[in-house]
């Protein structure tokens, strides 16, 4: 492993500027609360700022502030054309603040400031942009096979959705949550993860400043057993849209059934990177290694388990393992970084504990399996094991970090077998040139995305999402505009038919 040094990115950490406090904001103006809570950079342990954290009361405040909104109309019945004029200009100035909202991000996330510029913050961006393309060219039904009726069904916004997000990639992923909302006309309520509130914090200034009118988008900061229980069981949220941890999702879907909240659930992963030795194998390499060390290794679509056909096996194991060895670890301001620090030391310690759970379970260690001491970040080397029971802890729980497990198959069914042997089914990664290979993956692999000859893909038009542990309903166009919206079916007749007179004498 080859340490980026931390010099290079002194300076743009010092142009970074986060706020005193991250204040709760509803109907546009800020809110206190008595609970502070310290956030924490993870490359040094520092504190950067705190967040008031919003309880019970604020957020009901929140909430009625979003569904006071929505039912003075004035944003869902705003023009098409503005509401999209809007929503562009709302990624003009994310494209324009890029680069302080990636500084902010990487202070606050530990991740490359390089993958911050070149994927988080320009996705952020492009959220809003598809989202504006889109409600411009949606179409509805229309039934006109009964000449006496004309039957057309409308697409409503639904009114107040709560939108949670995690902490590996606050801005990109509840922007996406955040623009599929007021695209179709709703509020909603946001509640970024109390270790990671920054970039949302600062993005209520640029909805601002679009022209999003106040109440549509409400901050509310805190902890998730106060500030998003709180959230999900009021009886005012007409949608809840959560990604993160498995275990979450259960209690966030407990708290909904009461009220009958419909919810999405984007949740965790451990995908399975299935290389055939009929794969062009260096790009295999390449993609295995931005599969499970990208933003970290800290991605839901993490390509975490690494299943290889045994002839390509031994040869493979080592150029990962050389390559992993010259991945640079370091701070994640330096422009050279490729790993930056995880989460949080307590985070990293949870990885790195994997380690010995895999030894326990008869796995070899390839590389990695340590921290690296640098100015109290929670860095750790890129790690790797080999295991050949599927059912050892490290490849069946979700471990979040550079932690890659490889595991050999000697047939295509024995890997599709393997690979379906998982609580999850986010993705699956083929590599292979056989297209009767190919084709089998499609058909066999128990996951909401297959990946075939490439690392991750976001595709907006499509619907993203997971089989099992990993998720319930999906986002994208068509699948937000489905859980956005309510159907309404309106039926008039096409001339005056007799009615039948009821008490006439
Ligand atoms: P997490 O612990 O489940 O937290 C996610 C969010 O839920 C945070 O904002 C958290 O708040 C909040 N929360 C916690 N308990 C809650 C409750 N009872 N009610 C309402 N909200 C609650 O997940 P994480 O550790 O932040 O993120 C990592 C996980 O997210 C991994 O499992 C990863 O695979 C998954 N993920 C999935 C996708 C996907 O698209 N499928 C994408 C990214 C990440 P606090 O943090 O403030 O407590």
């Amino acid at each position: 492993m080859k340490e980026s040094s931390s010099n290079n990115g002194a300076s743009l950490r010092a142009e970074v500027n986060p706020p005193e406090i991250c204040l709760n904001v509803i109907d546009g103006k800020s809110i206190q609360s008595d609970k502070l809570i310290p956030v924490i950079d993870p490359s040094t342990g520092d504190k950067i700022t705190s967040i008031a954290e919003a309880d019970q009361d604020i957020v009901g405040q929140a909430v009625l502030s979003a569904k006071k909104t929505f039912q003075m109309g004035t944003w869902r019945n705003t023009r098409i054309e503005e509401r999209q004029s809007i929503l562009r200009s709302v990624a003009d100035l994310i494209d324009r603040e890029a680069k302080s909202l990636a500084g902010l991000e990487c202070l606050n996330t530990g991740i490359p400031m390089a993958h911050l510029l070149q994927g988080q913050i320009p996705r952020a961006a492009l959220n809003f942009r598809f989202f504006a393309d889109y409600i411009g060219q949606t179409e509805g039904d229309l039934y006109t096979q009964n000449s006496d009726f004309l039957t057309f069904v409308r697409r409503d916004p639904v009114g107040v959705a709560a939108l949670i997000g995690p902490w590996n990639a606050p801005l990109a992923l509840l922007t996406m949550k955040a623009a599929a909302a007021i695209a179709f006309g709703n509020s909603c309520v946001v509640k970024p993860s109390e270790q990671t509130p920054l970039t949302m914090f600062a993005m209520m200034n640029l909805l601002k400043e679009a022209g999003v009118p106040d109440g549509v988008v409400n901050l509310v900061n805190g902890s998730g057993s106060v500030t998003g229980s709180a959230l999900c069981s009021h009886p005012d949220i007409d949608r809840i849209s959560f990604t993160g941890g498995t275990e979450t999702g259960r209690a966030i879907m407990s708290a909904a059934a009461n009220n009958l909240t419909p919810v999405t659930m984007e949740l965790g992963g451990k995908s399975a990177n299935i290389i055939f030795k009929s794969a062009d194998l260096d790009r295999a390499l390449d993609g295995a290694l931005l599969g499970i060390f990208s933003n970290n290794g800290q991605q839901c679509l993490a390509g975490s388990r690494i299943l290889l056909e045994e002839s390509i096996a031994k040869d493979f194991i080592e150029k990962f393992k050389k390559r992993a060895g010259q991945v640079r670890v370091g701070d994640p301001f330096d422009p050279r970084t490729e790993i930056g620090a995880l989460g949080s030391i307590a985070h990293r310690d949870r990885v790195l504990s994997f380690v010995e759970k895999g030894i326990n379970d008869g796995a070899e260690l390839i590389c990695g399996g340590k921290s690296i001491d640098d100015n109290n970040g929670a860095y750790m080397a890129p790690t790797a094991m080999q295991v050949s029971n599927n059912s050892a802890q490290i490849c069946q729980e979700e471990i979040f970090g550079p932690f890659a497990v490889f595991q050999t198959f000697s047939s295509t069914t024995e890997a599709f077998e393997i690979a379906n042997d998982t609580d999850f089914g986010l993705v699956s990664y083929v590599w292979s040139d056989d297209l009767s290979v190919i084709t089998a993956a499609q058909a066999e692999l128990r996951s909401g995305l297959v990946w075939v000859n490439t690392p991750m893909v976001r595709e907006l038009r499509a619907p993203f999402g997971g089989f099992s542990d990993s998720g319930i309903g999906r986002e994208g166009g068509k699948a937000c505009e489905s859980f956005y919206t309510e159907e309404k079916t309106v039926t008039v007749p096409t001339r005056k038919l007799e009615l039948n007179k009821l008490g006439k004498e």
